[in-house]
């Protein structure tokens, strides 16, 4: 684990997220602009916000020499969804962690690792989420409106509800490159609702999982589906909470070894 002096810059959607939402509220500052800006301008003093993640620190990177222990630690450490892997000697980034990868390592080669017993338990008695304070978006609500969540909370995505609260999307972070790639940053006052038939590779439906499943089936959900969370809904798909990979991987793998959670090494192959 280190951090890095080199010249390397993390530029992430996050970041864009900054700039959009700085951009789009600035009555001086036209939006199509944003795109002749350089990089170096949103790194520059000029600006007395701050736009790009980590301007003011050094970038969190990882030898690949270090554990995956030490990774997980330092992306849950500093709430960062992405985290390089940087050769010392050349200064090489050599390749980007995230949690989808770990845990898609841990599920693939986990059966040969002792199996945590808190995976048999359901996910109300568990206590592994997010269960309050779980911040959502109207469908009615503007693409605006999900930035300014996106921006004043540190959350990766947002459930979008209907208006008894039942979830009918999710719009991630990841979902807004859309507006880029399809140019239309300039209409942040598009419903929720038209941003998620928009978006490229739509597919319908959101993936859920209820309060009285197994930890082991959510994360066998997570893991095919190759998402980064998954909405806790009632019954009647009323949100109850966020699983995200975080919060797996927090208990996963950060939990501590002799705590007694560890069930002996199953003997038949299992997924984890
Ligand atoms: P993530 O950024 O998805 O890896 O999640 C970081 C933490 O934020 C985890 O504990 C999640 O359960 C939580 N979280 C993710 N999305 C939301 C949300 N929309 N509202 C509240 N908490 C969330």
């Amino acid at each position: 684990m280190g951090q890095q002096t080199a010249e390397i810059c993390m530029l992430t959607i996050t970041d864009f997220i900054n700039i959009l939402h700085r951009y789009y509220r600035s009555p001086m500052v036209q939006i199509y602009e944003l795109e002749e800006h350089k990089i170096e301008t949103w790194r520059g003093d000029s600006f007395q916000n701050v736009y790009l993640q980590y301007q003011d620190q050094c970038l969190i990177s990882i030898t690949p020499d270090a554990s995956l222990f030490d990774a997980v630690y330092s992306l849950l450490k500093h709430k960062i969804h992405r985290l390089p892997v940087i050769d010392p000697e050349s200064g090489n980034v050599l390749h980007i962690l995230t949690h989808k990868r770990i845990l898609k390592f841990l599920y693939i080669f986990g059966a040969s690792v002792p199996k945590p017993c808190f995976l048999k338990m359901q996910i109300k008695d568990a206590g592994i989420g997010t269960f309050s304070d779980v911040a959502t978006v109207s469908q009615t609500a503007t693409v605006y409106d999900a930035l300014s969540v996106f921006v004043e909370r540190r959350v990766s995505a947002l459930p979008v509800v209907d208006d008894s609260g039942k979830v009918v999307a999710l719009y991630s972070r990841f979902d807004v490159i859309n507006l880029a790639a399809q140019k239309t940053y300039n209409n942040l006052s598009m419903s929720m609702q038209e941003a998620v038939r928009r978006r490229r590779g739509y597919v319908e439906g959101v993936i859920k999982c209820y309060p009285d499943e197994t930890l082991e089936t959510a994360v066998d959900r997570i893991v095919k589906a190759e998402v980064h969370r998954l909405v806790l809904v009632d019954r009647e798909d009323v949100v109850q909470g966020i699983i995200s990979l975080s919060d797996l991987l927090q208990a996963i793998v950060l939990s501590p070894a002799d705590s007694g959670f560890h069930c002996p090494i199953p003997t038949s192959h299992t997924s984890m």
